[in-house]
């Protein structure tokens, strides 16, 4: 799960659309069944309060270069953003079952090849020796697909990257949040460019995603509380 956070100054913020001029999107999950059917809404919101900002793009960061990071950071640079997409470890290969849902592939536009393996029949065993068996219920044309998820990752933060974000190998170490409503989130971080030992770095940016995973450092800055 991701987190976000804003700051006021850039009119770019979760609000009631009340006395706003707003720009809604609305998509419908094509993962579910019609009865299940719902909107997702998301308001991306410019008060007429909201200062302006003029000789530069929106600078937002996206912490996490896992599948909610990629997706973000892609949405962000095709909406003409300035995104930067910091992940610590671009081999990355997550511990993950790698199953997905078949619709996926359709609600995220991915290539059918990124499925690695066709799978029917599965058991899964806990620890303490529970077991469960998925696959009884699929049809003879059903499957479970499975991803390898250091190509699903790497995918989508190259798709990313097309679009115009920059991805920087980097670990996000620290962030100071603005003190006020005109100042930046100042982001610290060190860069693995090659290098055996990391270079501290900052950057400026006006919004913060934290797709930085379970232990997100971003939503402990922001004291998100426990996720
Ligand atoms: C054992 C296990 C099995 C699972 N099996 C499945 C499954 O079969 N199917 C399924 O759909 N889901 C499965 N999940 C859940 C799935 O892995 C998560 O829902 C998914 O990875 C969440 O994606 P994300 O992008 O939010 O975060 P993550 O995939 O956790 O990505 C976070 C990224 O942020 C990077 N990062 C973290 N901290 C920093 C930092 N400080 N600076 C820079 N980069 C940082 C990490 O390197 C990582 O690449 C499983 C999870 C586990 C633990």
């Amino acid at each position: 799960m991701a987190s976000i956070t804003f700051k006021s100054f850039i009119g770019l913020h979760q609000s009631s659309m009340e006395k706003h001029h707003h720009h809604s999107i609305t998509t419908p999950s094509k993962c579910l069944v019609p009865s299940q059917l719902h909107y997702r809404r998301l308001n991306v919101v410019a008060a007429k309060s909201s200062p302006t900002i003029t000789g530069r793009n929106l600078r937002v960061a996206v912490v996490g270069g896992g599948p909610a990071g990629g997706a973000a950071a892609e949405t962000l640079a095709k909406g003409g953003i300035e995104t930067y997409l910091y992940e610590r470890k671009l081999d990355n290969a997550k511990p993950c079952g790698g199953s997905i849902p078949l619709c996926m592939v359709e609600e995220f536009d991915l290539p059918m090849d990124i499925i690695d393996r066709r799978v029917t029949n599965l058991k899964i065993i806990s620890p303490s020796n529970v077991s469960v068996t998925i696959g009884k219920t699929l049809k003879p044309h059903e499957y479970i697909g499975m991803v390898r998820r250091e190509v699903l990752d790497t995918y989508l933060r190259d798709r990313a990257v097309a679009s115009g974000a920059t991805i920087i190998n980097g670990l996000f170490v620290k962030m100071d949040k603005p003190q006020d409503r005109n100042e930046p989130y100042v982001l610290h971080y060190n860069t693995y460019n090659g290098k055996p030992a990391g270079e501290r770095m900052s950057i400026e940016v006006d919004a913060v995603i934290g797709a930085d995973g379970a232990n997100s450092r971003v939503a402990k800055s922001i004291d998100a509380g426990d996720l």
